[in-house]
């Protein structure tokens, strides 16, 4: 069994460990966008596949498919769901948080930018690095805290700080950080997951809102699991 399993997150390394110590021929793939990225056992591959003709092309050194990218990274779900088939696909995605009453949704990364430019002075801007210029029109003026794991290539408007890190968090160090800072509307995507839950915390415990941005729909059709275990399940039922 040769798998190729679409990844960038824990769910994907996790993933990735299980099937390994039971024998599975891995290659986990990633896009490349970080800088040092946090490696899963078996085999890696980095870098695009080169759209949907790149990634048929390349399934024929597979025998089935694990799409474990990010709820965000529509474009690699969409492409995989594309390109398979005639290859077993599964889509491993995390749950979503559960929503609570003082968190406001909306669709897109414009609409969470108007949302919180409403909401506070001091936005702390937790969606990415790819997502932050999508946040430069609203908030330009605002003094915004902008976590990412690299630097961004975009300058960023003079008021706002950038801070570099990556999860998963602490309940204590968001409380520090987001104190510190004086935050007074939190900005995610709806990630689900643990990594990046303690900040939630922290703004339920600060009276923050939260500003959460909707996932997007994946493409219809594919079969989905929603833990680890399910994903080693499917693949041990494969043919
Ligand atoms: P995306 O917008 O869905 O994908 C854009 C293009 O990047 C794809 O068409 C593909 O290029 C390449 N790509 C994406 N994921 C890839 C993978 N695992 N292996 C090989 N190529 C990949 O992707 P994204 O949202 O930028 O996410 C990139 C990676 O970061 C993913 O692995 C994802 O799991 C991880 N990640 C994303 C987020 C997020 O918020 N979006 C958060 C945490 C981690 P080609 O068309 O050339 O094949």
């Amino acid at each position: 069994m040769r798998l190729l399993l679409l990844g960038g997150t824990a769910e994907a390394r996790a993933l990735a460990a299980r099937l390994v110590d039971e024998g599975v021929d891995v290659t986990t793939s990633l896009a490349g966008r970080v800088a040092r990225p946090r490696l899963p056992v078996g085999k890696v591959r980095i870098g695009g596949f080169g759209g949907v003709a790149g990634l048929r092309a390349a399934l024929a050194a597979y025998d089935a498919v694990v799409d474990a990218t990010h709820p965000f990274a529509v474009g690699m779900t969409a492409n995989a769901a594309a390109a398979c088939t005639d290859l077993p696909l599964l889509r491993l995605e995390r749950p979503a948080w559960e929503p609570a009453p003082q968190w406001r949704y909306v669709d897109t990364h414009e609409q969470a930018a108007g949302l919180a430019a409403a909401l506070g002075a001091r936005p702390f801007l937790t969606v990415g690095r790819q997502e932050l210029a999508r946040f430069v029109p609203a908030l330009a003026e605002r003094s915004a805290l902008a976590r990412v794991v690299d630097r961004p290539e975009v300058p960023l408007p003079a008021p706002w700080r950038l801070v570099t890190s990556r999860g998963p968090y602490r309940l204590e160090g968001e409380l520090d950080l987001m104190g510190r800072h004086g935050a007074d509307v939190l900005v995610t995507k709806d990630s689900g997951g643990t990594y990046t839950w303690p900040k939630m915390a922290a703004a339920a415990r600060l009276g923050v809102p939260v500003v959460v941005v909707r996932r997007p729909q994946g493409p219809p059709g594919v079969p989905a699991v929603h833990d680890v275990d399910a994903a080693v399940a499917w693949v041990r039922g494969l043919p």
